[in-house]
């Protein structure tokens, strides 16, 4: 990738600084209008955009094409619902009049991934710049063609100047970029050390960060759970995207009672997957999205297979490509267990009772989300409290919607994107009190 100078992105910095001035003074309607230009544009090129994609980070065809037709729809929730969301809201209090309104900050810093290298822009991107921020993207090094059609794809929201600018800069010139006067606040979706690095400068800067990072969740089917319906889940909520997910089921764990079954048909389900050509549109898992990433997932299977894991179908590697993969006989220090594994392995655990499957599930340093399989839906919601995640899905993998709250807690991150909770994060809350 041809990378940029520090002087140069500091000027397209500056430049997303004029831009802020003139996007934010228009009316907020004009705003909305930009987005729908957005969404016409994308589906108008559903096909250039999800190429690119494949090309970039080897996801199959069929699900970069569902990548970009999420984008347009997460469009469709903010243009239906921000108006709403940024409406000045009446407060009551002892003064004459009092109401909040919220403004933008100005010029935020995106630094994001490549595992689903739209979508994760497009989160951050449009409530925010329906709000009125505007932006500069250090996107993921590997996916350079989707950063450079992203570029074009948000800056049809206006004719007369840009609002969204790439920085192609390597990671570890990202804090001088953060320190910059003009950037007020940071999101970055990504592992766990990018996550402490860019907080560590933000903190020193006083500047807001957002941090989506890693997670290992659990997916937990009950004894009563109906397994037709939940392995399919529990397959796809592991092996979307080559398990290339923050919010993939990494750890499956099966009440005893029904553990040998589900695991039979669970390793039949994933036999049944198809792998191989990224362009053909029935492929299913392609390869990961680099050789080195594959390799650091081999290296932890092999440590939790001399500690005691048996690889029940799968393990094998070739370049990229890993093998759909099923454990079991693992156990919670297993790196497995206790890492997030960002590829194609299934972790399946036996628990006995109710209780035993809350503390495994909470017996990690990530919290992003859980799923609970069961027949006794009452049951699963008094359950919820319990876990110390940043969200509960109940006969759900755990998924993003444009219209719930996506984030996390613990070492997963803080903030939330999506939802109207996205519209507050990089805005300025902002009471107007009236005597
Ligand atoms: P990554 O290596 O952390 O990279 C993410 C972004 O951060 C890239 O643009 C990367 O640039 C940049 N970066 C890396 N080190 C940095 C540093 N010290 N300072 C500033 N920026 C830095 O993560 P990844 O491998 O692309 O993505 C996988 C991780 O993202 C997984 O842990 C996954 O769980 C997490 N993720 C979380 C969510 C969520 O919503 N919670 C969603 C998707 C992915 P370079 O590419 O140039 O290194």
């Amino acid at each position: 990738m041809h990378t940029i100078s520090l002087q140069q992105a500091f000027e397209k910095t500056e430049k997303m600084q004029q831009s802020f001035v003139r996007w934010k003074s228009l009316p907020l309607t004009e705003r909305i209008t930009g987005v729908k230009k957005i969404r016409q544009n994308l589906l108008d090129n559903l096909e250039h955009y999800a190429k690119a994609i494949t090309e970039d980070m080897h996801k199959p065809i069929a699900q970069s094409k569902a990548e970009v037709k999420k984008c347009a729809y997460l469009c469709d929730y903010y243009i239906d619902n921000a108006q709403h969301y940024l409406q000045p809201r009446t407060i009551e209090t002892g003064w004459s009049k009092s109401y909040i309104t919220f403004e933008p900050l100005g010029v935020l810093l995106g630094v994001m991934p490549w595992n689903y290298p739209f979508w994760q822009v497009f989160r951050f991107v449009i409530p925010n710049l329906i709000l009125g921020n505007t932006f500069v993207l250090k996107h993921a090094s590997n996916v350079p063609l989707s950063a450079k059609l992203l570029q074009e794809a948000v800056n049809v929201a206006c004719d007369d100047y840009p609002v969204y600018l790439n920085l192609f800069l390597p990671g570890k010139e990202v804090s001088e970029v953060i320190a910059h006067s003009v950037v007020k606040a940071v999101s970055l979706t990504g592992s766990e050390a990018a996550g402490r690095s860019v907080a560590e400068t933000a903190g020193k800067y006083l500047k807001k960060c957002v941090l989506e990072l890693g997670g290992s969740n659990a997916l937990i089917v009950l004894n009563d759970a109906d397994l037709d319906k939940t392995i399919d889940k529990a397959v796809q909520a592991r092996m979307q995207n080559a398990g290339q997910s923050c919010i993939a089921a990494k750890r499956i764990l099966v009440h005893r009672s029904i553990y040998d079954e589900f695991l039979k048909r669970y390793i039949d389900r994933v036999k049944q997957l198809k792998t191989g050509d990224k362009w053909d549109e029935t492929t299913e898992i392609g390869a990961m999205a680099r050789e080195d990433l594959a390799i650091e997932l081999d290296n932890q299977i092999q440590k939790s297979v001399a500690m005691g894991a048996k690889v029940c179908i799968g393990g094998h590697r070739k370049d990229a490509f890993f093998e759909p993969t099923v454990l079991t006989d693992v156990t919670a220090d297993m790196p497995v267990f206790t890492e997030e594994t960002f590829g194609p392995v299934a972790v399946l655990m036996p628990f006995d009772t109710d209780d035993e499957a809350v503390k495994l599930s909470n017996q990690s340093s990530f919290g992003l989300g859980v799923s609970l399989f069961t027949a006794d839906v009452q049951k699963a919601e008094n359950m919820a409290k319990r876990f110390d995640e940043g969200s509960v899905y109940i006969n759900e993998m755990t998924i993003s919607d444009p219209a719930v709250p996506f984030g996390g807690v613990k070492n997963s991150g803080y903030g939330r994107e999506l939802s109207q909770f996205a519209m507050y994060e990089f805005a300025n809350i902002k009471p107007v009190v009236v005597k």
